[in-house]
Formats: structure tokens, sequence, C-alpha cells
């Protein structure tokens, strides 16, 4: 199994001067220990920020959205090969913000995660179910129809650099965040459907982190059970203290 992934998501937060400021206090808690990879996804203004400050640190960079042609009239958008020349190693695909409140669907999601593949970009690729499936009883029937059409087409060769993050929509920014053993059984439930998809060698290869209200507290916890390889981390990766908490938990 590769490293366990720490990424943070500051979605709309922190400016280009901020972000080198966090990141430049930040390398001084560095290295990682040595099963972690560390990422950031600061706002596309503040990535060649980023990249620059965080360069030799080890530290990964990524972006928190992407649109999957190479070039032309599509304004306001910005491609994978773009985000590689801004110093990004990864890109968000599929958050349950961009799929609410931007619309994004499977298969948009799905073709957004091809197009970082081919240029080069790992992913971390992102699903979960809302409350009301889960109380209706569908989140088993929601993520696999997520993994399946976000995944689709996607080759064995490319599959393990792509992370898939297992965020509860109930538990993002709530302060709600899923049990240990509530996390456990989607993220078994989400290998056993990529051993369908591919084979059960190389599901193994895949890293399925969870996301939704983690903080230094509760980190510990949820990284114990077997089949989560990471976190992403929303509000708890802002605070510089308490990031650091989470990287070394
Ligand atoms: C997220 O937005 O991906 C997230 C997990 O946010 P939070 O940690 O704030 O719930």
């Amino acid at each position: 199994m590769p490293r366990a992934l720490i990424a943070a998501n500051w979605k709309m937060n922190k400016t280009a001067a901020e972000t080198a400021e966090f990141i430049r206090a930040l390398k001084p808690h560095l290295p990682a220990p040595a099963n972690r990879e560390v990422v950031l996804a600061p706002p596309f203004t503040s990535l060649p920020a980023a990249s620059a400050e965080a360069r030799g640190s080890g530290i990964g960079i990524a972006a928190q959205d992407v649109f999957w042609e190479k070039q032309g009239a599509f304004t306001g958008e910005i491609s994978a090969s773009m985000l590689r020349e801004a110093g990004c190693s990864y890109a968000i695909t599929g958050h349950s913000e961009r799929r609410r409140i931007f619309g994004e669907k499977d298969r948009q999601i799905n073709l957004k995660t091809r197009a970082c593949l081919e240029a080069g970009l790992n992913v971390i690729f992102c699903i979960g179910e809302t409350l009301d499936e889960r109380d209706a009883g569908k989140t088993f029937k929601v993520i696999k129809k997520q993994l399946n059409q976000g995944l689709k087409n996607i080759p064995r060769g490319d599959i393990s650099r792509v992370a898939v993050a297992y965020e509860p929509v109930w538990a993002i920014g709530t302060g709600r965040t899923a049990t240990p053993g509530q996390a456990a059984e989607a993220h078994a439930f989400i290998r056993s459907e990529l051993g369908k998809m591919y084979s059960g060698n190389t599901a193994a290869q895949v890293r399925i982190i969870y996301g939704g209200s983690v903080t230094p507290d509760n980190v510990k916890g949820l990284m114990s059970e077997p089949d989560i390889d990471g976190a992403l981390v929303g509000g708890a990766s802002l605070d510089l203290d308490s990031f650091v908490r989470i990287i070394r938990s």
C-alpha cells in the first residue's frame, strides 16, 4: 500500500501571500512521518506561489477543480496541462460542493478525472451520499453509481494515480463526522467495488481517504480502520497547528 495521503482542501480561502506564509511555517514541521504524503489544495490564484514555496519540501500541490478540454473557447476554465504548468501534481474532482452548488454530474466528473490522468496529474476523486440518501438506505447504491460512472474508461494502469475520497455530504463542514465504523464500512464497500471494476490486487493499490469534519482529535480513530488510507481535510487544514497535528497523528 502506498503512503497514507493527508490532503488539505482550502476551498475559497487564503490569498497567494497567505498561502506562501502558511507553507513557510509548515516546512519546519516536515518531513511528515515517512508513511505520510502531504498535499495542499489552495485556490487557483495561489497555485504558483504555493508550488514555488513548496519546492523541495515534499509537499504536493493540488488544484480544487479542472476543465476537461485542452484549450479553446471555455471562458473561465483551466486545463489540466495549465495546472501542471502552475506546479500542480494533483487535482480534486467530484467534490460535493462542485456537484451541489455548480451542478456537476458524474459524466463531467469522469471527463475531468480522465483529462487529469492523461495530462499526468494524480487525482483526488470525491464521492459520498447526502443525509437523505443515507436515511433512505441508499448509501451503497449512490456511491456505487458515482464510482462506476466517475471512473468509467479509466484504464487499470492509471487507477493507482487516483485516490478515492469518501466524503459523506452530511459530514462536510458540519462538525458531524462519520464514526470510524461508518467510514470503515463505506471504505470496505468502495474497495470491493474497485475490485469488481479492476481486480483485487489493483484495488489494493488505490488509496481510499476519508473526508468530512476531520480534526486532530478524530483523525487517529478514523485512520486506524483498515481501509482508511488518509484524510481530505477542509476547515481543520486552515489552521497551521491543527493541520500539523493531523499530519503527525
Ligand atoms: C471537504 O471540503 O472536503 C471537507 C472534508 O471539509 P471539512 O473537513 O471542513 O468537513
